[in-house]
């Protein structure tokens, strides 16, 4: 395919500076942060004030997208972030802006990384998932059949069983990070998709639909509610490392980008403690303590940094 084709309807008009995953979640993430930068998960030294964007979409095709992208935002993303709705009824908008965010890391994956860890048999797979996204959202087929989508509101925790060590950073994970992946497991293989408190699984493969039970977005209405939640096993460890991953790649960060973060949160105290990056800091510090803290939190030598924390 040309460089200049728009990915998603072939159209030749120059594609635009499109986002992987839609930018309304780069401004939450500023405004709710103190510092107004964000450290994304697997980059932690490098300060941006945006995602990742690649020239691949028409403007056509771009305005198809925000619509949904404006609903989600404005129906679900801040209201349920802010924690000022608990109970979302959706419309069929919902299940075009998640085919939109899975159509758009499966892009993401074919053109740029790998789709290794799926296993040697599901090129196919891939190949028919990202055909029936793409016609879905064009207008071209009514629903995306078996390629399903689900959504996973978080929040957060207030207690788990769990047989494994969690990760210290969990909570600041689930509540604030943003993250994308391909995974595959013997009996699925989905997108992962990371916004905020929300997590987006768009089904390549679905052996046992019965495992994934409640998260399931409908072609035309449903609704979305905090609950208790029995989430899939294997989804639960994933999550759970990678949080862990994540703070290990922020304690490797720096001293210089630690002395960055560290002078944007005491430039902002106030801002700090009333935002939502530190009320997910003070849930991890409730489940986990001391443990919570990772080198870039941590008072250095000279105590310069216990202000920031305890003020
Ligand atoms: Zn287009």
């Amino acid at each position: 395919m040309s460089e200049s084709l728009c990915r998603l309807c072939n159209g030749e008009a120059t594609p635009q500076h499109s986002h992987i995953l839609p930018a309304f979640v780069f401004r939450w993430m500023r405004e709710s942060s103190a510092g107004g930068y964000l450290r994304l998960g697997m980059t932690p030294n490098r300060r941006v004030q945006d995602g990742l964007k690649r020239y691949w979409l028409c403007a056509n095709c771009e305005e198809l997208f925000s619509r949904a992208e404006t609903d989600f935002a404005n129906k679900v993303f801040y209201p349920y972030s802010n924690g000022s709705s608990s109970r979302i009824i959706y419309g069929n908008w919902l299940l075009r802006f998640c085919v939109s965010v899975s159509w758009r890391v499966l892009q993401f994956y074919k053109e740029e990384a790998s789709l290794n860890s799926l296993g040697p048999d599901a090129a196919s797979r891939v190949t028919e998932a990202e055909a029936t996204w793409k016609a879905f959202l064009l207008g071209q087929r009514p629903h995306p059949g078996s390629f399903r989508q689900h959504l996973l509101p978080f929040d957060a925790i207030e207690s788990i069983t769990s047989g494994q060590a969690l990760s210290p950073n969990l909570n600041r994970y689930l509540m604030r990070t943003t993250d994308f992946d391909i995974l595959g497991s013997e009996s699925a293989s989905f997108v992962y998709s990371k916004l905020g408190r929300f997590v987006i699984l768009g089904f390549i493969r679905q052996d046992r639909p019965n495992h994934w039970q409640g998260s399931r977005v409908h072609l035309r209405t449903g609704q979305i509610e905090p609950r208790k939640y029995t989430i899939n096993r294997g989804l639960f460890d994933y999550i759970n490392a990678r949080a862990r991953l994540v703070a290990e790649l922020q304690s490797g960060i720096s001293p210089r980008q630690a002395q960055k973060s560290d002078e944007a949160r005491s430039a902002n105290v106030e801002k700090y403690v009333g935002s939502d990056e530190f009320l997910a800091m003070l849930n991890d510090l409730r489940m986990f303590g001391d443990a919570a803290f990772t080198r870039d939190d941590l008072p250095e030598e000279g105590g310069s940094k216990e202000s920031k924390t305890s003020s």
